[in-house]
C-alpha cells in the first residue's frame, strides 16, 4: 500500500523548495514532533473484549498548540495521522491561526458499533490521551465518522480525569456543552466561500456551474447545501455506498432527508422509495469523478484522484474539501492540464477556523452569536484567499496550492528563525 505520509512529505519538499524555504526548515517539518500509538480495549455488548489501534500525532507546535481532528475509520494508521498532521500544520499557518498541526484516529468501523460501544470507545480514547493532549498543548476536534456527540463524551471524560472543567480541551462539541454556533457547518461554509471567491474572479454565474460531489457527510453535505441554495447545478453526489446522477440537477434537501431516513443515498432512488418515479440514475465512484463538470468536489477521503484515474478527470475546477484527495503526482498532471484547484489547506479550513473561534470563546467564557462567527470566518477566508491568489498571479507557472504552501511555510520559517538555533532541534521539546 502506498504511504500517504511519504506523498505528503514529497509535496512539502517540492513546494518548499519552489518557494525558497531553507532546507533545514523543510527537514524540520518533514517529521512529526511526536506520535502516540496505543491499543484501546472496549467491553462489547456481547461480553467480549475488543482491541482497537489508536493514534494521536502532534505534528508541529511552532505556531502554537497542535490542532487537528480525530477520525474513526478502518483505514486509520500511524502513516495516515502523520500525513493529516502535516496538512493541518500547513492549513493553520495558511489562514493565520495561532496553532500548529496534529491529528488522531482509531482504526475501527464505527458503523459496526452500538451506541454504548461507541461511547466506551470514545471515552477510552480520551483516557489514553488525557496526559498527552490539553487545551494549551493539543486540541482535538471531529473528523471522518466522529461528530459533536463524540466530542462531548471526550470533553466529559477529560474533565472527570482532571477533576475540573476544561471546555477548551476539544472543539466541535455540542453547543450546549461549550460548542460554537456555526461549527457544524463551518467546513462546508468555508469551502463554499472560497469557491464563491473563485467564481467571482472567473466571472461565471452559479447556474452555469455544473457540480459533482464525492462524499455526503458533514463537509460534503453542508457544502452541497450552500451550493444548491446559491443556484449551482449539482448533477451527481455519492457516499460510501454509491452515487446518484441527474443531468437536470439533484435536490440536495430531498437527498439529505432521504439519506437520514434510509442511511444510504441510493435508497432515495430505488424501487419502493419515495422517489421511485424520479429519473435519477445510479453512478459508480469512478464515473462520478470522470464526469464532464465545471466543478468537482472530492469530500470523502485521501487519494480519490491518483495516477490511476487522473487522465479521466475532466472538471475545470476542483475544490478539495477532503484532506489530500489528490496525490502529488496526479496534482502535477492536473496543473499542467490547466485545472484550477483550490487546495485542501485553504478549501476545508473553515472547520479549524471555527474550532479556533470555539476555543477562544471557551477560554474567554463568552459565547459569540452566529453572525459574529460567520462574519469573522468570511473575513479570515477572504484575506487568505486574496493573499494566495495574488501570490499565484504574480508568478509564472505557479499553482494555487504552491501559493498556499508558500504563505504557510514562510510564516513557520519566520518563527523558527526568530526562535534561533534551538527551534531547529526543539520540534521534539516544544
Ligand atoms: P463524515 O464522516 O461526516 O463524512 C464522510 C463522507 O464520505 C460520508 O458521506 C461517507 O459515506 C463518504 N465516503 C467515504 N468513503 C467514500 C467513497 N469512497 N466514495 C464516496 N464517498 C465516500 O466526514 P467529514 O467530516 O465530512 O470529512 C470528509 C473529509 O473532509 C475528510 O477528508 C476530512 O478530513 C475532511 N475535513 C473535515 C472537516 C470537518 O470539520 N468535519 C474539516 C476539514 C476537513
Amino acid at each position: 500500500m502506498t504511504s500517504v505520509f511519504s506523498d505528503a512529505q514529497k509535496r512539502l519538499q517540492h513546494l518548499g523548495e519552489l518557494s525558497g524555504i531553507s532546507s533545514s526548515v523543510i527537514n524540520s517539518l518533514s517529521r512529526p514532533k511526536a506520535t502516540l500509538c496505543v491499543s484501546l480495549s472496549v467491553l462489547m455488548d456481547d461480553g467480549s473484549t475488543q482491541y482497537f489501534d489508536a493514534y494521536r500525532c502532534q505534528y508541529s507546535s511552532h505556531l502554537g498548540p497542535c490542532k487537528g481532528g480525530i477520525r474513526f475509520h478502518p483505514h486509520v494508521s500511524q502513516d495516515e495521522v502523520q500525513a493529516l498532521g502535516l496538512w493541518m500544520t500547513i492549513k493553520c499557518a495558511v489562514v493565520g491561526l495561532p496553532y500548529g498541526g496534529g491529528k488522531g484516529g482509531v482504526s475501527v468501523n464505527p458503523k459496526n458499533l452500538s451506541r454504548m460501544e461507541l461511547e466506551k470507545l470514545s471515552r477510552a480514547y480520551m483516557r489514553a490521551m488525557a496526559d498527552f493532549i490539553g487545551p494549551e498543548k493539543d486540541i482535538p476536534a471531529p473528523d471522518v465518522y466522529t461528530n459533536a456527540r463524540i466530542m462531548g463524551w471526550m470533553r466529559d471524560e477529560y474533565e472527570v480525569i482532571k477533576g475540573k472543567k476544561q471546555a477548551a480541551v476539544i472543539t466541535g462539541k455540542p453547543v450546549i456543552m461549550g460548542g460554537s454556533l456555526g461549527r457544524e457547518e463551518a467546513t462546508g461554509r468555508g469551502a463554499f466561500l472560497v469557491t464563491e471567491f473563485l467564481r467571482s474572479k472567473e466571472g461565471k454565474a452559479p447556474q452555469d456551474i455544473c457540480v459533482a460531489i464525492q462524499g455526503f457527510g458533514n463537509a460534503g453535505y453542508n457544502f452541497a447545501k450552500l451550493l444548491f441554495d446559491a443556484g449551482y447545478k449539482i448533477i451527481a453526489i455519492s457516499d460510501s455506498k454509491g452515487g446518484v446522477y441527474d443531468e437536470a440537477g439533484l435536490d440536495v434537501d430531498k437527498l439529505k432527508v432521504s439519506k437520514d431516513r434510509n442511511r444510504k443515498l441510493e435508497s432515495d432512488y430505488c424501487e419502493g422509495s419515495v422517489c421511485e418515479s424520479d429519473k435519477h440514475k445510479l453512478i459508480t465512484h469512478e464515473e462520478l469523478l470522470a464526469l464532464e463538470v465545471d466543478l468537482l468536489v472530492p469530500a470523502a477521503l485521501e487519494n480519490a484522484i491518483t495516477m490511476k484515474n487522473v487522465n479521466d478527470i475532466k472538471a475545470k475546477w476542483i475544490t478539495e474539501v477532503a484532506n489530500g484527495p489528490i496525490s502529488a503526482a496526479a496534482d502535477e498532471i492536473l496543473f499542467n492540464k490547466g485545472t484550477v484547484i483550490i487546495p485542501d489547506v485553504l478549501a476545508n479550513s473553515g472547520g479549524v477556523i471555527v474550532s479556533y473561534f470555539e476555543w477562544v470563546q471557551n477560554k474567554a467564557g463568552y459565547p459569540w452569536s452566529l453572525d459574529d462567527v460567520q462574519v469573522k470566518l468570511a473575513e479570515k477566508l477572504k484575506a487568505s484567499f486574496d493573499e494566495m491568489w495574488q501570490y499565484q498571479h504574480q508568478r509564472e507557472n505557479t499553482s494555487l496550492r504552491s501559493a498556499a504552501y508558500a504563505q504557510a511555510l514562510k510564516k513557520i520559517e519566520s518563527v523558527i528563525k526568530m526562535r534561533g538555533t534551538k527551534a531547529y532541534f526543539s520540534n521534539t521539546e516544544n
